[in-house]
């Protein structure tokens, strides 16, 4: 594992390129789509990838802190809480992400903020048996 990227060298107000994002964290490209394929949140309707500069802070941090702990399988992680809890009523959308990435998206039943998991397509059956996955509305915005 290299150095940590910081995340304040992202301005959370832009909008980035892979390569653009790269540079300003000193990592390579692959990282950062390494990165996505993590569950690195993009603007998929558009190529080539657009980064919210503030999706990557979040990304970061919520990266820093898996290391130390890893959500249970009923749990989304809420960036307000920061920690992993149960949505309300185990409902959950379902939103695309990447090809190969979904984005679940409840709200923590502890504090009403949005709680969020990125997992990979192959496992949405497997969290469907936990939560009740709504599809999302197609959005183009
Ligand atoms: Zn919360």
């Amino acid at each position: 594992m290299g150095k940590r990227a910081n995340p304040m060298a992202i301005k959370a107000a832009l909008t980035y390129e892979i390569n653009e994002a790269a540079a300003a964290l000193g990592k390579s490209p692959a990282t950062i789509r390494n990165w996505i394929k993590d569950g690195l949140p993009v603007m998929a309707s558009r190529k080539p990838y657009l980064l919210s500069g503030a999706d990557i802070r979040e990304y970061l941090r919520a990266k820093h802190k898996d290391a130390k702990s890893s959500l249970a399988a009923d749990e989304l992680y809420c960036l307000s809480c920061r920690a992993g809890r149960k949505p309300i009523g185990m409902v959950v959308q379902a939103f695309p992400n990447t090809p190969k990435t979904t984005r679940l998206m409840g709200v923590c039943d502890c504090c009403n903020a949005n709680a969020a998991r990125m997992i990979s397509k192959s496992k949405v059956d497997d969290f469907a048996q936990t939560f009740e996955i709504k599809a999302s509305g197609h959005s183009d915005a």
